[in-house]
């Protein structure tokens, strides 16, 4: 993220500036999980954090007050490209 904040759907401004997030999320592609935790079998020279900076993933950013996660896909820049919101919190803003 290049950008330091961004105002929500709601008005709530979400601040980018704490690192790692405390309502930041990464959604990982599940075979790209694995191979972080298992590694390339038996005989890989490869660690876990070399492994976890090499895989894509998604990042999204929980808004504290209205419940909305922003999705940003790192390589598209800053422009989320989508949002969503669990069900059981209802319509909301
Ligand atoms: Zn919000």
């Amino acid at each position: 993220m290049a950008v330091s904040s961004m105002r929500c759907r709601c008005g709530s401004v979400i601040s980018f500036s704490a690192i790692p997030h405390p309502n930041g999320f990464k959604i990982v592609p599940e075979e790209a999980w694995d191979h972080v935790v298992h590694g390339s079998g038996p005989g890989g020279d490869d660690d876990a954090v070399t492994r976890a900076r090499e895989i894509s993933y998604w990042l999204g950013y929980e808004c504290t007050a209205c419940g909305w996660m922003w999705i940003f896909e790192p390589a598209a820049g800053d422009t989320p490209i989508a949002v969503w919101r669990r069900e059981d919190l209802g319509e909301g803003a």
